[in-house]
């Protein structure tokens, strides 16, 4: 009886946690601390009411939206003058 309730639990509590765990670490692998897979910072241009950041590439022209990644040190891209 114990042992059933834990394996519900244990299904409960990962059945919940696991699909936020793969955005978490797809968002974290496409972010790549920073940079781009071509190799140029992520560029930060926007944020969604939900708190997500909006990064785009201005190298090869792509755009990621995370809710999940926390960056410690956020790229605004180059001071215009
Ligand atoms: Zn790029």
């Amino acid at each position: 009886m114990t042992t059933h309730a834990l394996i519900v639990l244990v299904l409960f509590v990962f059945g919940g946690i696991g699909p936020c765990f793969l955005i978490w670490r797809y968002e974290k692998r496409r972010y790549n601390n920073g940079y781009c897979a071509c190799g140029e910072r992520w560029i930060h241009f926007d944020c969604d009411s939900q708190g997500g950041h909006m990064w785009k590439c201005e190298r090869c022209g792509s755009y990621l939206d995370t809710s999940w990644i926390r960056p410690r040190n956020i790229y605004y891209g180059k001071v215009k003058h």
